[in-house]
């Protein structure tokens, strides 16, 4: 094993969990075994409930402008340790060092936007009549989870981190048992940077800590990012708690092209799209809905594909479980009649031999009714469709049950504007394949890729990371006596 057995935090220390349950963490990358993960229990999750509700009184109490002092420095702390974190991240998640690189930086942005909360979480004051005054504050909830994925293993963790501590929450956080070696990290930065001991935890392990954080009492809200199928449990076993949830689901992202797209620029966005991480990410054009003649462009993007090379830059996929169920999609809509431009099927990759790859994959000639169109692969594969109109390409978009993004390629506003205002996706891109908003710009889709109300970043967190007190006060004898009272 390269890495000590991985830990729970708890408190701020790390700590062993009551369990001898394990699951090995391995490499994506060349199949390295890293290190062990504990499968916790029930009384791991409510031992680290004690702690946040310990620390939640000091730390609430605290100014806002006091609390973001402490996201100054560990953004500063991503920033110092960016290469070590990058390689972490490859190391666990197989996806290469400059992706990995890209989403430490983009947890330092997420930090930077916690950083501005004092700026827009003002509240409002107003004279409601003649001395009596009302007035709105933001205030924190109490002891809230975040559970989340292995596609992103230290930038989905800063999604929540970063505002719901900002906003005076303590955390429980539950990495996947597929990448849990990130998270501790950032529990160390953390403490670097200040934050007191038990506003942030860390709980390992799978279903059962999952359903405990769901049934604890005492957790005020759970944030859920992952696959539609356990977003759905999530969400209906934590709202029949009566918690505040917000559970981000898969994706099948579709990129509608018109014959008058540059062929350059969307070849390049749509190889992008597919293929970066490896096609892990909810973000990540699974479906291209080709208008009419757009042979040139199709002709484009497979010479674009193909200069994404496994094991240099493409990354693996998360396991070997993985790399089949996307192999075995290719194979069987090969079986059905789809044409197979560029096979990505069991590349070699020298020297990274137990490494799961899969090549870049472009099959033309999909039909809407074939399982690879409609479902989630989570791999570097694109299927396209032919149709004749953008009403055909908008009715096989509009029908699919996911809405995180969809994107229009074309050199016409008024078809772009088209495109945007039909597209049902909570997220729009127009010449723009991974069509992600950034901050203050928050990020979540529509359909069955979000279960709740509101977005999991920027300024739409805040609602869900706080409760609004209202409050109305009379100190002036000029207000008459029978106001309300
Ligand atoms: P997953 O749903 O398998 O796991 C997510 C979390 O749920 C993990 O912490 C896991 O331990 C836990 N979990 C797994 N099975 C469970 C069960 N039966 N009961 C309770 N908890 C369970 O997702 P994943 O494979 O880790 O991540 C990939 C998925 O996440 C893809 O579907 C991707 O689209 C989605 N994702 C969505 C977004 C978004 O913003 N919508 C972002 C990133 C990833």
């Amino acid at each position: 094993m390269k890495y000590n057995p991985v830990q729970n935090y708890i408190n701020g220390a790390f700590v062993d969990a009551a369990t001898d349950r394990t699951l090995e963490v391995i490499s994506p990358v060349d199949g390295t075994r890293l290190s062990t993960v504990p499968m916790s229990e029930a009384g791991d999750l409510d031992r680290a409930v004690r702690a946040a509700q310990a620390a939640f009184p000091a730390w609430s109490r605290t100014t806002l402008k006091e609390r973001v002092q402490v996201f100054f420095r560990y953004k500063a702390l991503l920033e110092k340790n960016l290469t070590e974190l990058a390689l972490l991240v490859q190391e666990e998640n197989g996806k290469t060092y400059e992706e990995a690189v890209a989403e430490i930086e983009k947890g330092a942005e997420l930090s930077e936007f916690a950083c501005s909360l004092p700026q827009i979480v003002t509240g409002e004051i107003l004279e409601v009549s003649r001395g009596v005054e009302c007035r709105t504050e933001r205030v924190p909830l109490g002891v809230v989870a975040s559970i989340v994925p292995f596609n992103f293993p230290s930038m989905v963790p800063n999604w929540t981190i970063p505002n719901a501590i900002a906003l005076g929450n303590c955390m429980i956080i539950k990495p996947s048992e597929k990448v849990p070696l990130s998270v501790g990290r950032l529990a160390e930065l953390l403490q670097e940077a200040g934050l007191p001991n038990g506003v942030f935890n860390i709980v390992h392990g799978d279903s059962e800590v999952v359903n405990a954080i769901c049934d604890h009492p005492d957790i005020e809200a759970v944030s859920f990012v992952g696959s539609t199928k356990i977003a759905k449990l999530v969400y209906q076993r934590a709202t029949s708690h009566f918690k505040r949830c917000l559970a981000l689901g898969g994706a099948k992202n579709h990129l509608i092209v018109l014959p008058d797209a540059i062929p350059g620029m969307t070849a390049q966005n749509i190889t992008a799209s597919m293929a970066g991480c490896a096609g892990q990410r909810c973000m990540a054009a699974s479906a291209m809905v080709a208008v009419g003649p757009v042979d040139h462009i199709i002709e484009k993007l497979c010479e674009e594909a193909q200069k994404v090379v496994p094991g240099k830059n493409l990354g693996a996929v998360i396991n070997r479980s993985s790399k089949e169920r996307i192999e075995r999609y290719i194979t069987e809509a090969e079986e059905q009649g789809a044409k197979v431009l560029l096979d990505g099927r069991n590349p070699r990759v020298e020297g990274k031999e137990k490494g799961t790859y899969v090549g870049p994959t472009v099959i033309d000639y999909v039909r809407p009714d074939m399982a690879i169109a409609q479902e989630e692969l989570f791999g570097p594969v694109i299927s396209i469709m032919r149709t004749n109109t953008v009403d055909e390409a908008l009715a096989i978009e509009n029908a699919n049950p996911y809405g995180n993004a969809a994107a229009v390629f074309t050199q016409n506003g008024g078809m772009a504007r088209y495109v945007m205002d039909r597209a049902s996706a909570g997220m729009v891109g127009v010449n723009v394949g991974v069509p992600v908003p950034r901050e203050p710009f928050s990020f979540g889709g529509w359909n069955e890729s979000r279960f709740g109300v509101g977005d999991i970043t920027g300024k739409s967190s805040i609602e869900f990371w706080t409760k609004l007190k209202k409050t109305t006060t009379k100190w002036n004898p000029e207000a008459g006596i029978n106001w309300m009272s």
